[in-house]
């Protein structure tokens, strides 16, 4: 560890706690540098370890996800700050400064031990918005089970004040009375690790606006695909029933300017086709259908992953869905143009249906510090061909989705490309400090 090593002063600060930031984190961590890990969440570990499969090798997503979560935790020289909202991030000559508030959770994280004996206590049960809300938990609760850290978090909103989780906390660390804690974090570099979030789904009025029933987010059927998800198996959400024929609304949030998303997000047609392919190992009787624009199977191996869901009788149908509605038999029924045909507007019915929604930012820098964004709204990288990690900001790369959206192997790549680029900028700034 590096001698500006104590709690609140790092050589190098990273918001976000998804893979792209655990990335960055670990390999500034093993370099000797120590890091501030910030996270808004409850927990480390962003959409990677709440995704099932991960294509194009269909391993386990949370098999590979943990063990980074746990070494990030476990590294001598990396402290993680959860709950944490980043009020602002300025720079003086030497140094950035992180305002910080930390959310409390209403349970001491020093005492828990996260035995649970909180949550199987409470009589409070809430949609568990971890399981897609296809699930109940507790109003207290751990947020999942592989989470990190392991500690409760009480759901204020909800709770009842029974008092029921304090009597049975076997180290009394049900603390109805914290309070949010200022921080004040100091580093001399920062990696930006914001990640995304989906686009709403109330926002396109011709898709139901989430209002219609057995109409899913891609988000939400990664749940039902999991092993350890709301089910454990997949189930159609308004009757339980077995679906037999399901289908996936390609560009449902991205390449429309009607929702002012004109860019491809990237990824949605690489997850459809492998959600595809792990509903027909799980439910080999059904028809799946994917209906979409163009297939941009853009990454090494992935042409290969796509002809397999072909082989495998997966069925593409090219034809942009005009309108989503509600049919009989708690069916949904979609309008498209068959253009493989002779264009006209056609409608099926499925059991259920999926929208591949966009990709958009998590985080909006503006009012919190200087970082600039692109006409995505993204994080803008300064020199984009030679140096992508750069941002205007002196000292403060940029790593992950929080620059664009990009799949797992790319963000990885580019968290370890920020990561150098910090650490150079470490280097450099204690050269002039010797000088
Ligand atoms: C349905 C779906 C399936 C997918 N499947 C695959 C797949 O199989 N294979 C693949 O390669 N890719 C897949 N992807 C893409 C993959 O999820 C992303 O590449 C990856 O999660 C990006 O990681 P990230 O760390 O950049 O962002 P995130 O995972 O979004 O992590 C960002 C983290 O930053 C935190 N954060 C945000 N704002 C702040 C703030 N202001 N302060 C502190 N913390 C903050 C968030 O809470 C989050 O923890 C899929 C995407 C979707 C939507």
């Amino acid at each position: 560890m590096t001698e500006s090593a104590r709690k609140d002063q790092f050589d190098a600060l990273v918001v976000g706690g998804g893979i792209a930031g655990l990335q960055s984190a670990l390999d500034l961590a093993d370099q000797g540098f120590s890091v501030g890990v910030l996270e808004k969440d409850a927990s480390i570990g962003g959409k990677m370890i709440r995704l099932s499969k991960v294509f194009p090798t269909l391993d386990c997503a949370s098999c590979i996800t943990t063990p980074k979560m746990a070494a990030a935790a476990h590294h001598e020289n990396i402290t993680i700050f959860t709950d944490c909202d980043l009020k602002s991030l300025d720079r003086t000559d030497n140094e950035l400064i992180a305002q910080v508030v930390q959310r409390p959770r209403y349970v001491d994280s020093a005492k828990c031990i996260g035995c649970r004996q909180c949550e199987y206590g409470c009589p409070v049960y809430v949609p568990d918005e971890e399981e897609g809300g296809f699930t109940l938990r507790k109003a207290v609760y751990i947020p999942f089970s592989n989470a990190i850290p392991q500690v409760a978090t009480l759901d204020v909103e909800h709770c009842s004040l029974c008092g029921k989780c304090a009597k049975v906390c076997p180290t009394d660390a049900v603390d109805y009375f914290q309070q949010p804690r200022a921080l004040t974090l100091t580093a001399t570099t920062a990696v930006m690790a914001t990640g995304f979030r989906l686009t709403p789904i109330h926002q396109k009025k011709e898709y139901g606006q989430g209002g219609v029933p057995n109409v899913i987010t891609s988000l939400q059927m990664e749940r039902l695909l999991a092993p350890h998800g709301p089910y454990q198996r997949v189930l159609r959400p308004s009757d339980g029933k077995e679906p037999e024929s399901i289908a996936y609304v390609q560009c449902a949030g991205s390449r429309d300017k009607s929702l002012g998303i004109s860019y491809c997000s990237r990824v949605c047609c690489m997850y459809a086709i492998k959600q595809a392919m792990l509903l027909s190992g799980s439910l080999p009787l059904a028809d799946i259908t994917i209906y979409y624009m163009d297939i941009r199977a853009f990454g090494k191996g992935y042409e290969q992953f796509f002809q397999n869901a072909k082989a495998m009788g997966i069925e593409f149908v090219k034809g942009k869905i005009a309108s989503i509605a509600p049919a009989t038999e708690q069916k949904v029924a979609l309008k498209y143009e068959a253009q493989e045909e002779d264009g006209r507007l056609a409608t099926r019915e499925h059991d259920l249906v999926v929208l591949s929604l966009g990709i958009v930012p998590d985080w909006n820098p503006a009012g919190t510090c200087s970082l600039a964004t692109g006409d995505d709204a993204f994080i803008r990288c300064s020199m984009p061909q030679i140096a992508p990690t750069l941002t205007n900001m002196a000292g403060v790369f940029v790593a992950g989705v929080a620059a664009g959206p990009k799949d797992i192997v790319d963000t990885i790549t580019e968290a370890g490309a920020a990561a150098m680029e910090a650490a150079n900028y470490l280097k450099s700034r204690s050269a002039t400090k010797a000088a």
